[in-house]
């Protein structure tokens, strides 16, 4: 979730932060923190809830989200659509709570801590840091209950460790090709990035079904594999978006198309 920045406070935190905080069926805030908030949501948020809901990326983009362009960024980012109803629910929150608990989005998971990215100065130059911070709303009644927690504790308590893992290496993409000193991107490129960003099963078809695999060497055992394993599949899209926004080299042009282009 992305609050309003008034209630972000102000320190940086690490994993060995410490908090209190309880949140549970019970409470007189329940439910209310799941309305009214601009949710970014990552690719593998969107594997996890379209399979919960039996739907393809596809459908799932159009019926829950809008996408956000951020001038200052080369990515269009999905965002979870509120309910335009009274108090602009998210689709998801019933009076029991989530219906998709066990699926949401690790912006979720997370709350009321807060996760961002930044480069930071190192020996082997400028590395993509986690850093944290909690999110401190008035509504909010968690912090006058439960237990202790550090950062750490709360994020594996929360299951968004995992999501961390799965989203790591998207998510530094877009700190890495938005460095200071990088072209700007060709803006052509945005559709491309968008589906191999999140319409994970459109991007399985431009893999199988366009002369993508004509066009690149790949190792047969990975191209199998990304057929039937969807989180295999999520990660071979990280790998081309690499390749599109020119950070690294992880996908080759066969020779017989590099001999076609030179002798044009
Ligand atoms: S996905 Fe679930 S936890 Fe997240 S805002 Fe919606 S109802 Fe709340
Ligand atoms: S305690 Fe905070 S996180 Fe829990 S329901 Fe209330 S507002 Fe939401």
């Amino acid at each position: 979730m992305l609050p309003s920045t008034k209630y972000v406070e102000p320190v940086e935190r690490t994993l060995d932060s410490k908090f209190k905080f309880g949140c549970h069926k019970d409470i007189s805030c329940f439910n209310i923190c799941c309305r009214n908030t601009d949710m970014l949501l990552t690719p593998y948020d969107i594997l996890r809830m379209k399979t919960r809901l039996g739907m393809s990326s596809g459908e799932f983009l159009k019926q829950y989200t809008y996408v956000h362009i951020d001038e200052n960024s080369s990515h269009p980012f999905a965002v979870l659509k509120m309910m335009d109803d009274e108090g602009g629910r998210c689709p998801f929150v019933t009076p029991e709570g989530c219906s998709i608990y066990e699926d949401r989005p690790a912006n979720c998971r997370y709350y009321p801590v807060g996760k961002g990215l930044m480069m930071r100065e190192s020996e082997q130059g400028p590395v993509p840091e986690e850093f944290f911070f909690f999110i401190r709303e008035p509504n909010c009644k968690g912090y006058d209950e439960g237990g202790e927690w550090s950062i750490e504790s709360w994020r594996t308590a929360q299951g968004v460790d995992v999501y961390d893992e799965m989203n790591r290496e998207w998510a530094q993409l877009q700190l890495r090709r938005d460095n200071p000193g990088k072209p700007k991107l060709d803006s052509s490129k945005q559709p491309l990035i968008y589906m191999a960003s999140y319409d994970l099963d459109r991007f399985r078809k431009f893999v199988f079904e366009s002369g993508f695999l004509n066009l690149f060497e790949l190792d047969d055992e990975e191209v199998e594999k990304i057929k039937v394993d969807e989180v295999a599949l999520m990660k071979f899209a990280f790998k081309y978006l690499k390749y599109i926004l020119m950070l690294e080299e992880t996908l080759k042009v066969k020779e017989e198309h590099l001999t076609v282009e030179k002798s044009e």
